[in-house]
């Protein structure tokens, strides 16, 4: 039941199918991670930042280009937003290990790294 999801070339639409199949676990986006919570429990999942639009002009331009960013980082090509909901992405692809705050935008974990730079 699992193996078709650990085939991390697959479209986003394919990936949440294999997850819904696999009910509460969540696996990381990231292409070349095979990450999931059920099997790697000291791990931790974060979400895609969020747009932040009542907090002034710039941190909504802010946690845009976040957002925008991070996309370009998980390079699923039918990554949209109403898929973003979905999204998780590993610790293994944080220098610390969580994401860093929004304002800290020259932190290495301002976006995640992929695994070809690590
Ligand atoms: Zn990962």
């Amino acid at each position: 039941m699992t193996s078709n999801c650990r085939i991390r070339h697959l479209g986003v639409q394919a990936w949440f199918k294999c997850s819904l199949a696999l009910e509460n676990m969540v696996l990381c986006a990231m292409i070349g991670c095979s990450n999931r919570t059920e099997r790697d429990k000291g791990k931790r999942f974060f979400r895609l930042p969020a747009v932040i639009s009542h907090q002034g002009d710039q941190t909504h331009e802010l946690s845009t280009r976040r957002q925008r960013e991070w996309m370009a980082t998980i390079k699923r090509k039918d990554l949209n937003l109403e898929k973003l909901q979905y999204i998780r992405v590993c610790s293994d692809h944080f220098v610390h290990g969580s994401p860093a705050k929004l304002y800290d935008s020259t932190n290495p974990d301002w976006v995640p790294l992929s695994l070809n730079w690590l």
